[in-house]
C-alpha cells in the first residue's frame, strides 16, 4: 500500500495526502530545512502555525553532532527538538560528496573527515539507514552518490549502479515498518542512465522516489529534461521528491509535471541575506531605497513581520545586524512559502493550477524585481 493517496489530478499537478507517523502532510508540500534539527532563525510554534507539517533534518550533520545514540536515547528528534510534525532525514549523501568534505568511496562505503573537527568517519549505506532509524525520521533517504557537472557518462553509469547497490543494502538495513524509505533517482544529464536508475530502483519497490544530482550547475532547461524522463518511469502511486529545489517559479514548474514534494534552503537563507520574497518579485530590504518606506514587506502578506513592521524598520535592523532581522525576515520568506503551497494545492484542488501557473508567472515577470536565476545548494 501505498503511503501517499494522490485526491486530484489536474493536468500534471497532483494533490495528495502522505500518511507518515507523525500525522498526513499534504502535498504538494515544500520543507523548510533543518539540518540541525532545528530551521536556522525559527521556531516550531511558528512553523506549526504557518502550516508546515513536515520539516527536513539533514542525518550526516545529526549523526556527527549531537550524534544519532544522544537522540535515539532522548525519545527521538521529535521529542528531543520539540517538533511534532513529521521530519525527513536526508541521508547526507549530498554533503559528503558536494561539499568539499574528504572523501574516499568504495563499494563497502563511504569515508570521510568531519567537517567539525577533521575526525575520520566510515558510513555504510547499512550504518546511514540505522542513524536514520535512530534519529526518528518518518521519510529516510537512501544513501546515494551525486557526481558533479559534468561527469563522463562511463563514470555517472558507474556511479548509478553504486547507487542501486547502495540502495539495495538500504532496504536490506530497514528495520523500522513505522517510518518510509525513498530511493533516489541520479543518474546527472544522461538520458539513458536517469531511465536506468529509476527503473533499477522501482524494482526495488521504495514508499517513494526522490530525484537528485540537480541545481550542481548544469543548465536549467537539461534539468526539467532529466525531470520529465525520470517521471515517465516512476509509479503513478508513489510520492515524488524532488531535493533541494526552490525558488517559487521551480516549484511551480516541478508541481506542474507531477513533483510532489520539495526542500530548499532559499526561503531561510534568503532571510538571513535580507531578499524578501512578495507576490510581485523579490526585494532587498538592505536597500536604500526602503529607509524611509512605511510600507509592510508585501502588502498582501499576513504574516506577523508584514502586520507589524515596515519596510524602513527591518531595513534598519538589518544593516545594524540585530539579531532580530533574521528571526523577522525569515518568518516573513517562510510564511510566503507555506501561503504559497497552500495556494498551489487550493488551485489543484478546483482544476484552475494552470491559471494559478501563468498567473504567478506573469505577475512575477513584470515585478518590481525579478528573481534572479535559480540555484539552490542545498
Ligand atoms: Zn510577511
Amino acid at each position: 500500500m501505498s503511503a501517499l493517496e494522490v485526491v486530484k489530478e489536474d493536468g500534471g499537478a497532483r494533490l495528495g495526502s502522505l500518511t507518515t507517523a507523525h500525522g498526513i502532510v499534504e502535498t504538494p508540500v515544500f520543507m523548510p530545512v533543518g539540518t540541525q534539527g532545528t530551521v536556522k532563525a525559527a521556531i516550531h510554534r511558528d512553523l506549526a502555525q504557518m502550516g508546515a507539517q513536515m520539516i527536513l533534518a539533514n542525518a550526516y550533520h545529526l549523526y556527527l553532532r549531537p550524534g544519532d545514540r544522544l537522540i535515539k536515547e532522548m525519545g527521538g528528534i521529535q521529542r528531543f527538538s520539540g517538533w511534532n510534525g513529521a521530519v525527513l532525514t536526508d541521508s547526507g549523501g549530498y554533503q559528503i560528496f558536494s561539499l568539499g568534505v574528504l572523501r574516499d568511496i568504495k563499494e563497502e562505503g563511504v569515508t570521510f573527515q568531519s567537517h567539525i573537527d577533521g575526525s575520520k568517519h566510515f558510513l555504510t549505506p547499512e550504518r546511514i539507514t540505522e542513524v536514520q532509524e535512530n534519529i526518528g525520521a518518518d521519510v529516510c533517504m537512501c544513501l546515494d552518490e551525486c557526481v558533479p557537472y559534468p561527469s563522463s557518462y562511463e563514470y555517472t553509469r558507474a556511479s548509478v549502479d553504486l547507487t542501486t547497490r547502495w540502495a539495495t543494502r538500504c532496504r536490506e538495513a530497514k528495520k523500522d515498518d513505522s517510518s518510509l524509505l525513498f530511493g533516489i533517482v541520479q543518474g546527472g544529464t544522461f538520458d539513458e542512465l536517469r531511465r536506468r536508475s529509476a527503473t533499477d530502483l522501482v524494482k526495488l519497490d521504495f514508499d517513494g522516489y526522490a530525484m537528485g544530482g540537480f541545481s550542481v550547475g548544469e543548465p536549467k532547461s537539461i534539468m526539467w529534461q532529466m525531470v520529465d524522463v525520470t517521471l515517465a518511469h516512476l509509479p503513478r502511486e508513489k510520492p515524488r521528491y524532488l531535493m533541494g529545489l526552490g525558488f517559487p517559479e521551480d516549484i511551480l514548474e516541478g508541481v506542474k509535471r507531477g513533483i510532489d514534494m520539495f526542500d530548499c534552503v532559499i526561503p531561510t537563507r534568503h532571510a538571513r541575506n535580507g531578499s524578501l520574497f512578495t507576490g510581485t518579485g523579490r526585494l532587498n530590504i538592505k536597500h536604500a531605497r526602503y529607509a524611509h518606506d512605511e510600507q509592510p514587506v508585501d502588502p498582501a502578506c499576513t504574516c506577523y513581520t508584514c502586520r507589524t513592521h515596515s519596510r524602513a524598520y527591518l531595513r534598519h535592523l538589518f544593516v545594524s545586524h540585530e539579531l532580530t532581522s533574521y528571526y523577522l525576515n525569515t518568518l516573513h520568506n517562510l510564511h510566503f512559502y507555506m501561503t504559497f503551497m497552500k495556494e498551489i494545492r487550493q488551485s489543484i484542488a478546483q482544476g484552475s493550477f494552470e491559471q494559478f501557473y501563468q498567473k504567478s508567472m506573469s505577475r512575477w515577470k513584470g515585478g518590481e524585481l525579478n528573481s534572479e536565476s535559480s540555484i539552490c545548494d542545498g
